[in-house]
């Protein structure tokens, strides 16, 4: 009977080892600490940030996050390929943004699997993502970068993410996540970095095959929770189980649970430390069940995640990129899906320069258009953060003021345009 039950116990084991999620990010995490002791020093000061925003009620300034604006993250994917396989097409790139935009907005199709005692705790994180429109000097990008490698298959230890490694060099990862596309050594599906790492290594990968909802995906991880899962982390969200048994991952409202769970368990499902009768939350994007049975984040782990971009938090500069929007790139035409990792487009040095100020600015600003040989009619152009515009003037004369009185506090792009020339510069209204 024992031998039975321990043959038991090993296929039970090797289904298991078969069938669960492979995240790579605690492995990965360690590794980096084991190697520089440093680290560990800055990831307790991240979770010391997004702890003392989530418990204590910080007063909101200017380019603080307000309760509830929509956080735009630009997003650069790198795919890494040696073989046709791996080359993603942007379909099915842009099938994975829709599911990011979807589950972190909670308008995930499959929320109605929620039950209803977590329905009630289920958040929409007002986090959204772009495939990046603006390139780190300035141009259009469509997001998708190419890149051919030698290398057979990637392990976590972010080769991928280095040029002279075979991968790709990061973007500045202040103002882009960057998510690297490859072939994964073994069954890694994908890890992240966690909040206060090198940055040079900042961003997410993942496996090209379970990547997206369309192409080449493979069940039961083509629903494209992967990629939700891992920027979980690199928003600073642990595993529900919090790598322990009967954990914590440092939020209030995701109950207890012994482990991970797999597959897809049936609701309640009770482990021996669930808080009640509701058992585990298998359903939390945090926790290691099949794509089809995921399908929310909850209020907490939304506060978790937001509060990175307070002030002062490490995420905070993403408030300040606007990369998501076109219309600031300078120059050359949007490159080609197949083209844009080697498009160089020219720099057009405007035959007019410009004087802004006051700036920083309380109320009325003026642009003095400084080339005295200049005298076309110019279209003034301001633009807020997320990229809207929030001003459109012409000035045919040397000198223009604008009253910004009533904007609200907090970076804006002011841009100027004459035939195709343009200018863009940074201006903080206080
Ligand atoms: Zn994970």
């Amino acid at each position: 009977m024992k031998v039975f039950l321990g043959v038991l116990l090993l296929m039970q084991f090797i289904f298991v080892a078969q069938a669960q999620r492979v995240c790579g990010t605690t492995d990965y995490t360690q590794k980096l600490i084991s190697s520089d002791a440093s680290l560990k020093n800055a990831y307790a000061i991240a979770e010391e940030q997004i702890e003392k925003r989530t418990t204590n009620n910080i007063s909101l300034t200017a380019r603080d996050t307000s309760s509830d604006e929509i956080i735009y993250i630009p997003v650069v994917v790198h795919i890494v390929y040696k073989t046709a396989n791996v080359n993603l097409s942007a379909a099915q790139v842009l099938s994975q943004l829709k599911v990011l935009n979807d589950d972190y907005g909670y308008s995930n199709a499959d929320k109605i699997n929620t039950p209803a005692v977590f329905a009630k705790l289920a958040a929409d994180t007002r986090i959204r993502f772009c495939l990046a429109q603006v390139d780190p000097h300035g141009r259009r990008t469509t997001g998708i970068i190419r890149k051919y490698t030698s290398i057979d298959a990637f392990s976590a230890q972010d080769a991928v993410k280095s040029s002279s490694q075979g991968g790709d060099d990061a973007w500045d990862s202040k103002r882009y996540l960057n998510i690297w596309v490859c072939k994964m050594f073994g069954r890694t599906m994908g890890y992240s970095s966690v909040p206060g790492g090198p940055a040079e290594v900042d961003g997410v990968v993942i496996a090209y095959d379970v990547f997206g909802t369309e192409g080449n995906v493979r069940s039961p991880y083509n629903k494209g929770r992967t990629a939700t899962h891992e920027i979980g982390h690199w928003l600073g969200l642990k595993h529900i189980w919090g790598d322990a048994v009967c954990g914590t991952d440092g939020v209030d409202d995701t109950p207890t649970q012994q482990y991970y769970n797999y597959g897809c368990p049936s609701f309640p499902h009770i482990t021996n430390c669930s808080p009640d009768s509701n058992g585990a939350m298998f359903m939390n994007f945090m926790d290691f069940t099949d794509d089809a049975c995921m399908n929310m984040f909850t209020y907490g782990q939304k506060l978790r995640m937001r509060a990175l971009f307070a002030k002062n938090n490490l995420h905070n500069s993403f408030l300040g990129s606007f990369a998501c929007d076109s219309t600031l790139a300078q120059g050359g035409p949007i490159a080609t899906d197949d083209t844009v990792a080697a498009v160089v487009v020219p720099q057009v040095k405007p035959s007019f320069t410009v004087k802004v100020y006051p700036n920083p600015v309380q109320s009325m600003i003026t642009v003095e258009c400084a080339n005295a040989t200049s005298s076309g009619i110019k279209t003034i152009n301001i633009f807020n953060v997320l990229g809207r515009k929030v001003f459109s003037g012409q000035i045919s004369k040397q000198k223009m003021s604008v009253n910004i009185a009533d904007f609200t506090k907090g970076i804006y792009i002011l841009q100027i345009e004459e035939g195709t020339n343009r200018l863009s510069t940074k201006i903080i209204k206080e």
